[in-house]
């Protein structure tokens, strides 16, 4: 588990991947901004307003400087403000550098379930994929509980210090490695995680292929964003100028939004490789210092 390079972080890369699906598609850019093609607002906050229970939410963004949107974001915004009967920024407001609140509508995560389970296959299609990108990220932390489970159950085997005199149990390497040696005694729960991982996901990528077939190269659904995210002003590209953070303390909370997907890039989440093994799973999880403290309480015991 330790003293071993690891040559990619699976899990890191599929949530890359998975973002560049279904949350951010915007490819990053560096340019500047021209005026032919952005507008630069003063935004300092977004509110989401659910289009089935009313229910708004307010986002605040971390403010510096103005964002540059692109002028089809802003006119599509322009078209909400008209809908919802609000005043927009004129000419005047945007060299003032008014203050400007960001209109997004969809669903709330309430609703969302309910009303985006059609049978649909486009929306089936997306989710689907969010399911199978929970069980990718819910593998973690279903083997980290097991292998903290087998670490406790195997230090109940150890009543004294004499059957782990082998390890130097004063420096931090020694005891990580019994931490290890310990896990390792019998990986058989971290082998079951994988094994259901591995059935439940196969079946939800193989139906998710036969959906595919008959699909275009892009439509659109619902798809979730999280309030907490960096979102882009900009749907082309995106750079430091489009691009508004919200506020750090912000607590984060789905809302489904309409947006394009497109065919090539679900076929790129499904396709990308997945941990298959127990050591790659091990290795996904990583070490926890918590389960250094677990055997250093287990051999202060042993003093007593
Ligand atoms: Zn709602």
């Amino acid at each position: 588990m330790e003293n071993q390079v690891q040559p990619e972080n699976i899990t890191n890369q599929l949530l890359n991947v998975f973002n560049y699906a279904f949350v951010e598609s915007a490819p990053y850019s560096f340019f500047v901004p021209k005026k032919e093609k952005y507008v630069a607002v003063h935004v300092t906050k977004k509110i989401c307003t659910c289009l089935a229970c009313t229910k708004q939410i307010e986002v605040k963004y971390h403010e510096a400087g103005v964002v540059y949107f692109s002028k089809e974001r802003f006119e599509k915004q322009r078209a909400v403000y008209e809908k919802k009967g609000l005043p927009f920024l004129d000419e005047k407001d945007l060299q003032a550098e008014k203050e400007f609140i960001y209109q997004e509508t969809g669903y709330c995560e309430r609703c969302a379930p309910q009303l985006l389970l059609t049978g649909d296959v486009k929306q089936k299609i997306y989710n689907i994929c969010q399911e199978i990108h929970k069980e990718d990220e819910i593998l973690l932390v279903k083997a980290k509980v097991c292998m903290e489970e087998q670490l406790k159950k195997w230090l109940k085997t150890i009543p004294n210090s004499s059957q782990i005199k082998q390890y130097d149990l004063s420096n931090y390497n020694g005891l990580k490695d019994l931490v290890c040696a310990a896990i390792l005694d019998d990986t058989t729960d971290v082998g079951n995680c994988l094994t259901s991982y591995k059935n439940k996901i196969g079946k939800m990528i193989a139906d998710t292929e036969q959906l595919l077939r008959t699909m275009p190269d892009k439509w659109s659904i619902y798809a979730a964003r999280s309030t907490a995210i960096y979102e882009s002003m900009s749907d082309e590209l995106y750079h430091e100028y489009t691009v508004v953070f919200p506020e750090e303390n912000t607590i984060p909370q789905d809302f489904f939004i309409n947006r394009v997907i497109e065919k090539i890039r679900i076929e790129m989440f499904l396709k990308q490789s997945r941990v298959s093994s127990v050591e790659q799973l091990m290795l996904e999880v990583g070490f926890e210092t918590a389960w250094l403290d677990l055997l250093i309480d287990h051999i202060a015991t042993f003093e007593k």
